[in-house]
Parts: C-alpha cells; sequence; structure tokens
C-alpha cells in the first residue's frame, strides 16, 4: 500500500512570469514516451506483478521501492507544469483576470497545448509535450526479471536523454529545478538497475553510464544535489520495508565516476522534500468557481472544527 506526504520531493523555485509554452515543453518529462508516468507504470505493474517475490527479495524490493519514488516524481513535474502555467507565487487569493467580454485569454489561442487552459485550467495532464495522452502501451511487465530491469534500465537512459533535450529548451528557474533534479535521481535509477543486472548476470553494465554521455556537473541545477549526495543515495520509501536492496544499493558499490566519490547508501524513508507552491483561481477561467469567497469560508471553519 502507499502512504501520501503533502510535500515535493524537491524545493522548487517560483516562476518569473507564466508560460504555457514552457509548461508543455515540461510536459514531456510527464506523459511523454519516457516520462514519469511510464517509469511509474512500469516499475508499479512489475512490482505488482513480480514473482517469487520473498526468494527474490533484494530484486523485488529495488523495483518496488523505486515506484514510490516514481509517484513522486509524477507529482514533482505536474507541480512544475501548473507552476509554469499558472506564473509567478501569490498567497493564493485571486487576481481579478479581466471582463470574459473582452477575450481576456486570446492569447492562450495561441499555446501549443490549448487543451492545456480550455480543458485543464492550466494544470498538468498525463500527455506528452504534444497533448497526446499517455498510455498503456508504455508499460512493460514480461514476467521475466532480467528482461524487465534491462528494460528499466533502457528507460531511464531514455528518460535522461529528453530530460537533457527539454532542460536545453529552458530558461525559467521551475523547469530547469525539475530537470537539474530528475537528471541526478534519474540517474541513480539507471545506475541501480545496472547494478542489479550485474548481480545476476556478471555483465558490468553500469559501464555504459551515463547514457546519453553528458556528465551530471555539466549542468548547474544538479550540483547542489551532488553535493549532499542525492546521487548516492537510494530511498526505501517505507517505514520497515524494503531495506533487502542494499545488498545491490550498497555493500561497497560506489558512485559513477564523474560524479562526486563515495559509496552508494540506503536511506530508510523518504527525502526531506520541499514545499508544494500555492496556485490561485482566476475568476474570467471560471477556477475555482462557485462561490470562491463563500468556498474559502466554508473550509476555514472546517479546518477550525478539526484542530
Ligand atoms: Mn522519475
Ligand atoms: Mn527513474
Amino acid at each position: 500500500m502507499f502512504m501520501r506526504v503533502d510535500k515535493l520531493q524537491a524545493e522548487l523555485p517560483a516562476p518569473k512570469r507564466k508560460d504555457p509554452n514552457a509548461a508543455a515543453a515540461l510536459q514531456e518529462l510527464l506523459g511523454g514516451k519516457y516520462g514519469e508516468m511510464s517509469t511509474l507504470g512500469n516499475y508499479m505493474f512489475q512490482s505488482f506483478n513480480f514473482l517469487s517475490k520473498d526468494k527474490l527479495k533484494p530484486f523485488y524490493s529495488l523495483v518496488a521501492a523505486i515506484t514510490a519514488e516514481e509517484l513522486g516524481h509524477v507529482e514533482l513535474v505536474s507541480n512544475g507544469v501548473a507552476m509554469l502555467a499558472n506564473g509567478p507565487d501569490n498567497d493564493g487569493d485571486m487576481e481579478a483576470g479581466g471582463d470574459i467580454s473582452q477575450a481576456p485569454f486570446e492569447a492562450m489561442k495561441d499555446i501549443r497545448s490549448f487543451a492545456s487552459f480550455a480543458s485543464n485550467g492550466g494544470g498538468a495532464m498525463p500527455v506528452n509535450s504534444n497533448s497526446m495522452s499517455w498510455n498503456a502501451d508504455m508499460v512493460t511487465s514480461t514476467g521475466n526479471v532480467v528482461v524487465d530491469l534491462l528494460h528499466n534500465f533502457h528507460l531511464e537512459c531514455g528518460a535522461r536523454l529528453h530530460k537533457l533535450r527539454v532542460y536545453e529548451t529552458l530558461t525559467d528557474p521551475t523547469g530547469r529545478e525539475v530537470c537539474g533534479y530528475l537528471l541526478v535521481r534519474g540517474s541513480v535509477h539507471a545506475h541501480a538497475y545496472a547494478l542489479a543486472l550485474k548481480q545476476i548476470t556478471g555483465v558490468e553494465l553500469e559501464k555504459f553510464l551515463p547514457t546519453p554521455n553528458i556528465p551530471l556537473d555539466k549542468i548547474p541545477e544538479c550540483q547542489k544535489y551532488l553535493q549532499e549526495g542525492s546521487h548516492r543515495r537510494l530511498y526505501t520509501f517505507s517505514p520497515a520495508d524494503y531495506k533487502s536492496m542494499a545488498g545491490i544499493w550498497g555493500n561497497g558499490e560506489q558512485a559513477l565516476p564523474g560524479d562526486p566519490p563515495g559509496e552508494l547508501q540506503l536511506v530508510d524513508g523518504m527525502p526531506e522534500g520541499g514545499k508544494i507552491h500555492q496556485l490561485s483561481g482566476v475568476p474570467s477561467a471560471f477556477t475555482p468557481d462557485y462561490a470562491p469567497e463563500e468556498m474559502f469560508e466554508i473550509a476555514t471553519k472546517l479546518y477550525k472544527a478539526s484542530r
């Protein structure tokens, strides 16, 4: 089962301006072929379907724990997308938004993913950068442990490819931070699947890394995560379970050449993470609508009653 924590896995800086096209570019990391919906879907169903879970515990634990991290990546990218579509932070109060008879959102007809405004109110959806639906065909769960782990290794390398390309298109700090954080974590996952395959087959797949071949030290947004050792950490995302993967991630294995050196380390639980930003509605876009002030008042009363 899953437990939910009301935070993001990383602290994101607020966007400097509203940029729905940057949000659309970032959607590729959510619902693209190699996006977070794909990594989540693959590891989640592989972990559900895993055969001989007890006998293959370290391998099962690895896929199960990374599943939880990927669900948090879906959340992180979704927040990044919505932040870019909504613009700079405010305190959650609504802006006027303009007279609806004067086409206040005329500029929106020229954004790449018009549905992100028209249907989704500036929120993220499980679609790629061209609004094409993510779907279950992106999920591979063969029941063969080596084939699935090899697929996962490919998936993480592919994810790195489109993270690097999306990063190269973005100037806003929010989207760049999402890419920087996920490049470090994706590198951990590729490394972890490589080490799992090495344990089973003896093939030193980690020597392929980094694939594609750009080291993390070329990306300014990766530096603080490397300094704090995120590239050496894998999290259990559980109060007590999945510790057996320390035999794969740990066990004297070292950081990849090119990254700050040190031994790989399994961490119980989850990263400290960062806050979820407040995004506000706009009356002329009918968000959150009904009777906003009245709803805020009702929510305040309910909150007080819960204390
Ligand atoms: Mn991910
Ligand atoms: Mn991953």
